[in-house]
């Protein structure tokens, strides 16, 4: 029996996904072998990887203006890798801080000598918030702005794409393939594949062709854009089990209607949960209004009940999972409990953790 997973990361898949790769796992297009055995240089795998690159396009309308890469390391690889790629040592760079990941990437850049400019900095409401459109401005002479629009851990989103003059990085891991997004708005988009793409093991890399060329002498080959752009992705041995996930993922994303369908369902399924917690006396999520998250969803019970009972939240995770809903405890750093509502989770599965929050609430309140 499949359970609705809510993990914030590696997440739920699409069963259609799962069951296409069940059906072709020990022969490949013929091959009589897996797609984890050939060659990435046949021809075959080649095309493969191709064909995913041209859905992605095609899904997110990213122009020829753009180079696609399909890199190892995941999101946090490219923490390091953007500085080495856009950035002299020495440079300054400005970045909004909203939580975790941006806070991690913010660590990267100054380690490499740069003078890192926060220029929005949301610690003081405990990540619960994101600045307002136009309340930051960008330190003189950044190389570039750097951003998470959805910080997966607090469950905080952008509710607008920053305006700057200087290149846009976006950190896109948990909210990229939600819906339909301007990617001319972004020199630089990258993403973990763990949460709406497929399996762990990669990061998507979406680069403004002006950016490439720049990176430092000293940038591992692995690292540098440029360099993997020239080979297509293919400087080493590439994932190549996660990049055949990714594109029967961007097959399924189409195939269900595309960005658009996609993000009215995400919306659905967000409206759902965050109207059940609003409508209920006894859950909380913790985040201000516009900043609330499609993708990740925190909620918490009340101090009173959380006193007189010390594990109750321990209590609803393990019953929760019982009843076939699983990962949903806060991340360590936060405590409480957090749903994730990526594209592969159906509403069935939303409607099904509200209906158990409300008994929950009934018998615990
Ligand atoms: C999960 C996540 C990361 C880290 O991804 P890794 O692939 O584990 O490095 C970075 N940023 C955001 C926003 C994430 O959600």
């Amino acid at each position: 029996m499949r359970v609705y997973n809510f993990s914030a990361g590696p997440a739920v898949m699409p069963l259609e996904v799962l069951e296409r790769a069940q059906s072709e796992l020990t022969d490949w297009q013929g091959h009589g072998m897996s797609v984890m055995e050939v060659s990435h240089r046949g021809k075959d795998f080649v095309a493969c990887a191709q064909d995913a690159e041209q859905r992605l396009r095609r899904l997110m309308g990213i122009g020829d203006e753009y180079a696609v890469l399909f890199l190892q390391g995941g999101a946090s690889g490219q923490f390091a890798a953007i500085p080495m790629n856009l950035t002299r040592p020495g440079d300054t760079i400005s970045l909004l801080r909203t939580g975790t990941w941006s806070a991690k990437a913010a660590e990267d850049a100054e380690a490499q000598g740069l003078d890192v400019a926060i220029v929005a900095d949301e610690a003081t409401s405990h990540w619960t918030t994101t600045p307002e459109p136009g309340s930051y401005a960008v330190a003189e002479g950044s190389a570039y702005l750097h951003y998470a629009p959805n910080e997966t851990i607090g469950g905080v989103e952008f509710d607008h794409v920053p305006e700057v003059d200087v290149p846009l990085v976006a950190d896109m891991s948990s909210t990229i393939l939600s819906r339909p997004i301007d990617v001319s708005r972004f020199g630089v988009i990258v993403a973990g594949t763990q949460k709406n793409m497929g399996p762990a093991g990669m990061a998507v890399v979406v680069v403004r062709r002006d950016l490439l060329g720049h990176a430092r002498r000293e940038t591992p080959s692995i690292l540098d854009w440029t360099k993997m752009e020239a080979a297509g992705s293919m400087l080493n041995t590439p994932p190549t089990f996660a990049i055949y996930l990714l594109g029967l993922t961007l097959e399924w994303i189409e195939q269900t209607g595309g960005l658009e369908a996609m993000g009215r369902r995400n919306q659905a399924k967000a409206d759902l949960l965050y109207d059940a917690i609003d409508a209920s006396d006894f859950w909380t999520n913790p985040v201000e209004r516009r900043s609330r998250s499609w993708m990740n969803v925190p909620f918490l019970m009340p101090a009173s009940v959380l006193e007189r009972e010390p594990d109750v939240e321990k209590r609803f995770v393990a019953e929760a999972a019982d009843a076939g809903l699983v990962n949903l405890a806060g991340h360590r750093s936060v405590g409480g409990m957090r749903a994730s509502l990526y594209n592969a989770m159906p509403i069935e599965g939303v409607q099904a953790l509200v209906d158990f929050m409300d008994a929950f609430a009934a018998r615990h309140a």
